[in-house]
């Protein structure tokens, strides 16, 4: 082969797999903020088993900060062109250093998080990540935002802070102008639920049940 066909090829941009959002039997819960000035980038998505295992790690230890990595997909809708993120799985991290006010993940952490990613779910995305802040509110510190933007750069990664105490949570996500709000959370869609049969606890979001038609509460 000679010099001349030697190309270099640029490294391959993630694209979202085209889906439709999967609006039907969803539940949306409403955080207080909430607005229609305020666009995510992306909406969630979360199935309940990946919830319940999220509540489930979140609950093992509530002395200390712990977290992990949230696996799914990144789609945009064939129709309406909105972009949505499906939380499938959980997978806590190993090898953090934490306390009760602080979390950091190391490089053995990334590193072992990624060979797990490969070897159990080869064909899915870290979507975002988790932690707690065991008896503080629901918010992003300096150091969870810087955290956010080195370990989680690409616009539909997301943040969700869980506060086992007292029930609470909501997702840090980047919005659709490039800010990013680490103060103001969202809410999301719970999948496969209904009013009746809901088992998101979080006492500071509100639900808003989603009919065939599609969601009304964006209208
Ligand atoms: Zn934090």
């Amino acid at each position: 082969m000679s010099s001349l066909n030697i190309r270099i090829t640029p490294p391959e941009t993630p694209q979202p797999d085209s889906a439709q959002r999967p609006l039907e039997k969803a539940l949306h819960w409403h955080s207080p903020y909430d607005s229609a000035v305020r666009q995510p980038t992306v909406s969630v998505f979360f199935t309940r088993p990946a919830y319940i295992r999220v509540c489930v790690y979140t609950c093992i230890d509530t002395s200390n900060e712990v977290g992990g990595v949230l696996i799914g997909q990144w789609c945009q809708d064939q129709e309406s062109g909105q972009q949505f993120v499906v939380v499938q799985h959980a997978l806590p991290a190993r090898f953090t250093r934490q306390s009760s006010v602080y979390l950091t993940f190391t490089q053995d952490t990334l590193v072992d998080l990624h060979d797990q990613l490969e070897k159990r779910f080869p064909n899915e995305k870290i979507v975002g990540w988790y932690h707690t802040h065991p008896r503080m509110g629901i918010f992003l510190s300096h150091y969870d935002t810087f955290l956010h933007k080195n370990f989680f750069p690409e616009p539909w990664q997301v943040a969700l802070v869980i506060e086992p105490y007292s029930s609470q949570g909501g997702f840090f996500i980047r919005q659709a102008d490039g800010s990013f709000d680490p103060t103001r959370y969202f809410g999301f869609y719970e999948m496969d639920a209904d009013s009746s049969r809901s088992i998101v606890r979080w006492q500071n979001l509100h639900q808003d049940e989603v009919g065939p038609e599609g969601d009304k509460s964006n209208e």
